[in-house]
């Protein structure tokens, strides 16, 4: 049996603001295998990003399990997720989150950096990330002299410099045109065809349809699944 990269069971996550309490997820079970692309997708306050954000270990769910490759994540210390995070997850951001005053290149090299790859090595690794994207002529350039597409391309080939067993994108293609939007998912197509695990989160049913596997989320509640595997006990 393959080990599963998501395996998560029942879990929730309450907001407390002042008095009341915020349901933003009601018991969410996936499980996502190796070389898997999922789309989740719900509207607006359906609890996309938050699920995000556990799955990315940016988040500690309030109950339930979540493993990530095997290891118990739902309780670690903010040291030991941040960890994780480094070595296992490569993330993309509707806005892109790169770092301003940095180029291209600089952008890409910060996760090995993060990990103590030696400098020769990180620099070769983001160079052949970059090309793989289509950025070979635009290494030395920073995100102000980029387009909007060629920016989240920059945060692709940031995500995947460091081989993550798994990239979360975010509304990827929310701050773009339709056509950077359109190159976006080839690019995420072409990544899935590599083998690369994606889930990908979006309110748009156009985008999450170019997914193998589309899972729908409202009110906190998984309620529908195109893979409709059993979820997990
Ligand atoms: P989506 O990404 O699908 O729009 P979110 O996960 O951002 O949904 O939000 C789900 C619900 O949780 C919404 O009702 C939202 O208002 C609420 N929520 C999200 N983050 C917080 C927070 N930090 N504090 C309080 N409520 C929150
Ligand atoms: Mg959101």
């Amino acid at each position: 049996m393959v080990r599963p990269v998501i395996e998560a069971s029942d879990l929730t996550k309450t907001y407390r603001m002042g008095d009341e309490e915020v349901h933003a997820l009601r018991g969410v079970s996936l499980r996502v295998d190796p070389g898997e692309f999922v789309s989740i997708m719900g509207p607006s306050g359906s609890g996309k990003t938050t699920l995000m954000d556990i799955l990315g270990c940016l988040a500690r769910p309030t109950s339930g399990r979540y493993r990530l490759e095997g290891e118990d994540v739902a309780h670690l210390s903010e040291a030991d997720l941040a960890r994780v995070r480094n070595r296992r997850i490569g993330f993309v951001f509707q806005t892109f989150n790169l770092l301003a005053r940095a180029d291209a290149r600089e952008n890409v090299e910060l996760p090995l950096l993060y990990a103590g790859v030696p400098r020769a090595e990180r620099r070769a690794r983001a160079e052949a990330a970059l090309s793989a994207v289509g950025l070979a002529d635009r290494m030395r350039h920073r995100p102000n002299e980029l387009s909007g597409g060629q920016r989240q391309r920059v945060a692709i080939a940031r995500a995947l410099v460091a081989e993550p067993a798994l990239v979360l994108a975010d509304e990827p293609t929310g701050n773009l045109d339709s056509r950077s939007g359109a190159e976006i998912l080839a690019l995420f197509e072409a990544l899935s065809a590599r083998g690369v695990t994606l889930v990908l989160v979006t309110h748009d049913a156009a985008v999450a349809g170019r997914a193998r596997r589309v899972v729908t989320i409202r009110d906190g509640c998984i309620v529908g699944d195109t893979a409709a595997r059993p979820v997990l006990a």
